[in-house]
């Protein structure tokens, strides 16, 4: 399959892909792709840090992963899981920036049908195995993608206030003056 590949730097990034994945999804593939237009349109330098919004939490986010570093911990990687093939791309604000330029890139179904083979996988009609899926991508580039700029909003630095449950005795961050921490209050609203 990797050897269909012959752009250089996208054969680097898959081999990168493929240990960290598993194998080489078409999820992940689309991932990949989404990164290489939103390092266009953005003009995101190789060093440069981004922060990522996937909107499913199925294989596209880990090219991110692998490739941008972006992970849960370091906040560079969001998901909202909606099922949706989809990710909002940025670079890191400027002191004292409100919002920073994005790009939210969508799978766009309206593209794909161009692609009968792709839409069925895209559309889960048909069984249409990764190697076919992603040749026909391959073969489609850029022109199944959607884009739009977008303003994505700087999360405002909270002060962190942590305090003790008074159920359980466990430490918790609070949210506002809250004395249950979630476990607690969850297992509260399930009896
Ligand atoms: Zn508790």
């Amino acid at each position: 399959m990797n050897n269909e590949i012959n752009d250089p730097k996208l054969k680097a990034q898959t081999e990168k892909l493929i240990p960290f994945h598993g194998y080489l999804s078409t999820g992940a593939f689309i991932g990949i792709q989404m990164l290489n237009i939103a390092t266009r349109l953005l003009d995101i330098k190789d060093d440069e840090r981004i922060f990522v919004t996937c909107e499913t939490s199925n294989c596209l986010p880990d090219p991110f992963q692998i490739l941008r570093g972006c992970t849960i911990g370091n906040k560079g990687l969001k998901i909202l899981d909606h099922g949706k093939m989809a990710a909002t791309i940025n670079k890191m604000a400027q002191p004292g920036q409100k919002h920073v330029k994005g790009v939210r890139i969508v799978l766009d179904p309206e593209r794909t049908a161009s692609y009968p083979l792709f839409h069925s996988w895209y559309m889960n009609t048909a069984k249409v195995s990764h190697e076919d899926a992603i040749a026909e991508l391959l073969k489609a580039d850029e022109n199944v993608y959607s884009w739009y700029f977008v303003d994505v909003p700087v999360p405002a630095r909270k002060k962190k206030k942590v305090t003790i449950c008074r159920v359980c005795g466990e430490s918790f961050v609070q949210e506002a003056d809250e004395t249950l921490c979630k476990w607690c209050a969850e297992s509260y609203k399930s009896k």
